[in-house]
């Protein structure tokens, strides 16, 4: 036997094209503002004609940018719901709001009937909005203050690529072959990961609260007289241990940061490793020596799989390097980064004219950054590494002098290897 539900909120939220309706709001007051501006923030190109006896100057400011809406200062009557799919009554007095519900019934006329839930044919909810996204909120009229808070949660979870996302979504479902349910299928397993992983991470409030507020001018004069020794020894002085991030490409220099790190914390220090999919076979098994060697508890941080393969399906380095970048780079290490206070990594000022005008810290999107070893000369370099007999990434003795993914590696000296043709430079983590 079906089970009928007669409790709780019997709603059905549904999407109306506002621009294929035509719209009558009574009320030149508060709330008709309020409504009319509803409206237009979900659909500028609605056809709308408001009422009232009189109609207030925001109101009418409002309405001087939009070439659809009719004003008319006069008393409503029953004609102009003539012509009219909606009505929303929006004044104070709710003997007008009764003969507006009875009259619009009589016309076929959804009605809109403020703050009397009862007479309503239809509630406004409250909409999230994030690009192309949009979620109804219905609290079945009971708590609409719930409702906004509900709606800022929301806006605030909702990553900034939603737009991003959707767009990519789409490309991918028009590209795919098969029938109706071969379609669900392969659309259901692409997107299995992203709920879980939607909402970015951050740090809790209590946290965040914990952290030591620093001074990036003052840690910068303290550092630069420091030994990159020191540097490196104070920074566990300044922050918790649990507060610092620390990332490695496993490429040409990682020996030289890596080693000093796990030297000096005797290998405490997590280090995380962005891993695009894209690396040379080379770098994964340097990874493992390296790991080996110094005993590092390395972590890798990879794209979602259904973003990764969206960037491989369609060749994404050679169409939008940046949107290949951000997906199997910047995105994995922005889901984590939050929850760390400090973030090294080993930028050395020679690499390129970006790098050379860096300092020891810097604050970017929310996070310190430092780099211990940014001025480090060539000689300091290589008595490091002959002291400690460092070894180096095996592609560098093939001319490789700056080493990252296989589609954007060729050989050649410094950085310039790097994107080779292109005006990118940099994958976008650290600028
Ligand atoms: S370096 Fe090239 S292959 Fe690697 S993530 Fe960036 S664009 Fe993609």
């Amino acid at each position: 036997m079906v089970q009928t539900e007669t409790e709780g909120n019997l709603l059905f939220p549904v999407f109306l094209k506002l621009n294929e309706l035509r719209v009558l709001i009574v009320g030149g007051g508060m709330i008709g503002l309020e409504k009319l501006s509803a409206i237009l923030k979900n659909n500028p190109s609605t056809q709308i004609t408001l009422v009232g006896i009189s109609i207030s100057d925001d109101i009418r400011a409002l309405v001087s940018e939009y070439e659809n809406i009719i004003l008319e200062e006069r008393p409503y009557q029953e004609e102009d719901l003539e012509d009219k799919d909606i009505v929303i009554a929006a004044t104070t007095d709710r003997s007008l709001h009764e003969i507006i519900k009875r009259q619009a019934k009589a016309h076929k006329v959804l009605a809109n009937i403020a703050d009397t839930p009862d007479l309503c044919d239809f509630y406004l909810g409250s909409i999230v909005k994030k690009g192309d996204l949009k979620i109804a909120i219905s609290t079945n009229g009971k708590s609409p203050t719930l409702a906004k808070r509900m709606r800022q949660y929301f806006e605030e979870a909702l990553p900034e690529s939603t737009q991003e996302v959707l767009n990519n979504m789409q490309a991918i479902r028009n590209g795919i072959k098969g029938d109706f349910a071969e379609k669900v299928n392969q659309l259901n397993e692409l997107t299995a990961s992203f709920v879980p992983q939607a909402i970015k991470i951050t740090p809790s409030a209590e946290k965040k609260a914990e952290r030591k507020p620093y001074d990036i001018e003052e840690l910068n004069e303290r550092y630069e007289k420091l030994t990159i020794d020191e540097r490196i020894l104070e920074l566990y002085k300044d922050f918790g241990p649990e507060d610092v991030l620390l990332t490695s490409s496993f490429a040409g220099n990682s020996a030289l940061l890596l080693h000093l790190f796990a030297r000096l914390t005797g290998s405490k220090q997590k280090v995380h490793f962005i891993d695009t999919g894209y690396h040379f076979p080379e770098t994964l098994a340097y990874k493992e020596k390296l790991t080996q060697m110094y005993n590092l508890n390395v972590i890798d941080l990879k794209a979602e799989v259904w973003k990764h393969r969206f960037t491989s399906e369609y060749n994404m380095w050679t169409k939008d390097p940046d949107l290949c970048c951000k997906v199997n780079k910047t995105e994995p290490l922005d889901a984590i980064s939050g929850n760390y206070q400090v973030w090294v990594s080993g930028l050395i000022h020679t690499q390129n004219e970006h790098r050379k005008g860096l300092r020891l810290f810097e604050e970017k999107n929310g996070i310190l950054k430092f780099y211990p070893i940014l001025d480090i000369t060539p000689e300091e370099r290589d008595m490091y590494i002959l002291t400690h007999d460092l070894h180096f990434h095996p592609l560098v003795f093939e001319g490789y002098g700056s080493i990252g993914c296989t589609h954007c590696t060729v050989k050649g000296t410094g950085r310039e290897g790097r994107w080779f043709g292109q005006a990118k430079t940099e994958c976008g983590l650290h600028i």
